[in-house]
């Protein structure tokens, strides 16, 4: 978080978006929208622009690292070099590896990989446009892929994170907000049990600030279950071919 005194992102009970504390930016997102994945998904979440496809599941080579009682997740996530305003240079970074692994981590708790001994389930987040809270729209996204594709799963993944910002805890940071705010505070849920399966912290929050922006973001992520039903429910039947 850099500091900025010149930037006011918080006044009259307004963001600097206009939004409200507690609101999340718009949200659109579309399933089946990719032709030779077994599942996809787009979501536009405010600036953000997101796809994912997963493939599979299918038997994982080499075969040494198969799993004989279940199926292996891997998530891979990864920015365009046109997604940020500076170039991002092509490749695995060590922030792109930390959120793979989180986000594996969190989708490996719905998929039913018992159901699947030896495969591999794999998820692409692709990063096309980022502002700010591109691991939640990953994963969001990459959970509807995988609803897309069929896979069974216990329950879906929704995200959303909540932050502190010029003193103020609010819902779904923007870039601006990201970069000169005290905190971010993203998160997952389990929209069904309410279980967390993501919970990381950049920032400094009290102890009341915290469970304010925990409560927050767990809404929000509920709001964006909610889109996640309705995406599912006007999911094309069948693929264009
Ligand atoms: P998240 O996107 O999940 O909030 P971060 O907090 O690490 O993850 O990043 C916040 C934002 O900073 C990103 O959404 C993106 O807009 C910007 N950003 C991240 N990495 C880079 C990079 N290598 N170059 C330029 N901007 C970046």
């Amino acid at each position: 978080m850099k500091k900025n005194n010149d930037i006011v992102l918080f006044k009259d009970g307004k963001r600097y978006d206009g939004r409200k504390a507690d609101e999340l930016r718009p949200i659109v997102m579309k399933t089946g929208v990719l032709k030779r994945a077994s599942g996809s998904a787009y979501v536009e979440w405010g600036k953000n622009k997101v796809i994912a496809g997963v493939y599979g599941p299918r038997q994982l080579h080499p075969k040494f690292m198969q799993n004989p009682t279940k199926a292996v997740v891997r998530c891979v996530y990864n920015m365009a070099p046109f997604s940020v305003d500076d170039r991002k240079k092509p490749g695995p970074d060590r922030r792109s590896v930390e959120i793979s692994k989180i986000c594996t981590e969190a989708l490996e708790n719905v998929v039913l990989t018992e159901k699947f001994p030896n495969a591999v389930v794999d998820v692409f987040i692709e990063i096309l446009q980022a502002d700010a809270g591109t691991r939640c729209v990953g994963l969001t996204a990459a959970s509807l892929a995988l609803a897309d594709a069929g896979i069974p799963m216990r329950d879906m993944v929704a995200a959303c994170a909540a932050g502190k910002v010029q003193g103020e805890v609010v819902l779904d940071l923007m870039k601006e907000e990201d970069n000169f705010g005290e905190s971010d505070l993203p998160l997952a849920v389990t929209p069904r049990k309410k279980e967390i399966v993501l919970l990381q912290m950049d920032g400094k929050l009290s102890r009341e600030e915290f469970t304010k922006a925990f409560n927050l973001a767990v809404d929000g992520a509920m709001q964006v279950s909610e889109m996640q039903k309705k995406a599912l429910l006007e999911s094309p039947v069948e693929v264009e071919k």
